[in-house]
C-alpha cells in the first residue's frame, strides 16, 4: 500500500484517492472482515461541562485496528464504508460496542452518557430507530444516556426522509446533537424544525477564536443563538487554555478537544477520569446545575 505520508503512528493512506484500484477492493474485503473480526474499536473523548468541570458525556470515535497498517482514523475508511453499503453494519457495531461500554461504566458508578456519530446513509435508513431501541434495551441503557451526533450535510441529502428518521429517534428519548455546526449551507432553516438538544460548533471557528476577531464574533453569537433556542452549545477542537478562557467568558456550555484529552481507548479514559477526579476539588453541594 502507498501510505501518503506517515505522520505519527497513524497511516494516512486514503482509500478514496484510489477509487478503482486493487487497493480499494482489497480494502473493501478487509473492512468487511474487520467488522466480523472486531477490528473496529471505539475510542472515547470527554466532553467537559464548563460551569463545574464535570465530565458527563464522552463521544465514541471509531478506529480500525488494522493488522498490518496499525491504528487507522475514520477518514481512511468511512468514505469507503459509505459508498459500499457497510455504513449500516459499521454504525451498529459502534452503537453495540459503545452502549456495552457505557453499561460497564454505569455499573462502576460512572454516570456518563455516550455520543455516537451518524452518517448520511444512517439517517436515510428507516430501520435505524428500531435498531437503536433494540440495542438500548439489550444493554439496559436508558435512551437519555445516548446522544446521536448528526451533521448538517445529513439533513440536506433528503430532508423529508432524514427528518422522519430524526423525529422517530427523538420519540425514543435519545438526545440529538448537530455536529460540525456552521460548516453546512442551511444552518438556520432547519433549526426552526429540528428537535435537537445541542449544537457542536465546528472546530474551524473554535481554532481561530484567539487570533481572529471575526471567528470570535461568530462563536459569541452562536452561543447566544443556541441559548435563545434552549440548546446546549459545545465547542469542539479546544486545544489551549486561552481558547477555553474565551469560551467560558462567552457562556459556552461544554468543551471538547485536545486541551482536555484526545480520544482514548476505554481503559485509558477510565484512568484519565480517575486522575482528574483526584486532582479536582469535590464539587460543593449547591453548585451549578447539570448540563
Ligand atoms: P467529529 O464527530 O466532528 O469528531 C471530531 C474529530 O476531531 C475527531 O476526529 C477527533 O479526534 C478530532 N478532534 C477532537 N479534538 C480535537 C482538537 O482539539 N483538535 C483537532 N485538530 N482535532 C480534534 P476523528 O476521530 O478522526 O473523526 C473524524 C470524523 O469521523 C468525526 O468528526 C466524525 O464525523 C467521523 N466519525 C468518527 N467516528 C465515527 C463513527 O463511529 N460513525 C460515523 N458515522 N462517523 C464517525
Ligand atoms: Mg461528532
Ligand atoms: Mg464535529
Ligand atoms: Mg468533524
Amino acid at each position: 500500500y502507498r501510505a501518503k505520508s506517515t505522520r505519527g503512528r497513524v497511516a494516512r493512506y486514503r482509500v478514496e484517492d484510489d477509487p478503482h484500484g486493487r487497493d480499494r477492493l482489497q480494502t473493501l474485503e478487509a473492512l468487511r472482515a474487520a467488522l466480523t473480526r472486531g477490528e473496529l474499536v471505539c475510542h472515547y473523548q470527554p466532553k467537559v461541562t464548563l460551569s463545574d468541570g464535570a465530565v458527563r458525556s464522552v463521544e465514541a470515535l471509531v478506529r480500525w485496528q488494522h493488522p498490518d497498517r496499525g491504528l487507522l482514523t475514520p477518514d481512511t475508511f468511512l468514505p469507503l464504508a459509505e459508498q459500499t453499503g457497510l455504513m449500516r453494519p459499521l454504525t451498529l457495531a459502534v452503537l453495540d460496542q459503545s452502549l456495552r461500554q457505557l453499561r460497564t461504566w454505569r455499573d462502576q458508578g460512572r454516570t456518563l452518557s455516550v455520543a455516537v456519530n451518524l452518517s448520511v446513509t444512517n439517517l436515510l435508513d428507516t430501520d435505524l430507530p428500531d435498531d437503536v431501541a433494540r440495542l438500548l434495551q439489550a444493554h439496559d441503557v436508558p435512551p437519555s444516556a445516548l446522544v446521536l451526533e448528526i451533521t448538517e450535510s445529513v439533513l440536506m441529502a433528503d430532508s423529508r426522509r432524514a427528518g422522519s428518521v430524526v423525529d422517530t429517534l427523538r420519540s425514543l428519548g435519545v438526545g440529538l446533537s448537530i455536529d460540525d455546526y456552521g460548516t453546512g449551507y442551511s444552518s438556520l432553516s432547519y433549526l426552526q424544525d429540528l428537535p435537537v438538544d445541542e449544537l457542536k460548533l465546528d472546530r474551524a471557528f473554535v481554532g481561530r477564536l484567539v487570533a481572529d476577531p471575526r471567528s470570535a464574533a461568530i462563536v459569541r453569537s452562536t452561543v447566544d443563538l443556541a441559548h435563545s433556542l434552549g440548546l446546549r452549545l459545545v465547542a469542539e477542537g479546544v486545544e489551549d487554555a486561552a481558547t477555553l478562557d474565551l469560551l467560558r467568558g462567552y457562556g459556552c456550555d461544554v468543551s471538547q478537544g485536545y486541551h482536555h484529552s484526545r480520544p482514548l481507548p476505554a481503559d485509558r479514559l477510565e484512568a484519565w477520569l480517575d486522575a482528574r477526579g483526584r486532582s479536582r476539588p469535590a464539587p460543593r453541594r449547591h453548585d451549578a446545575p447539570p448540563v
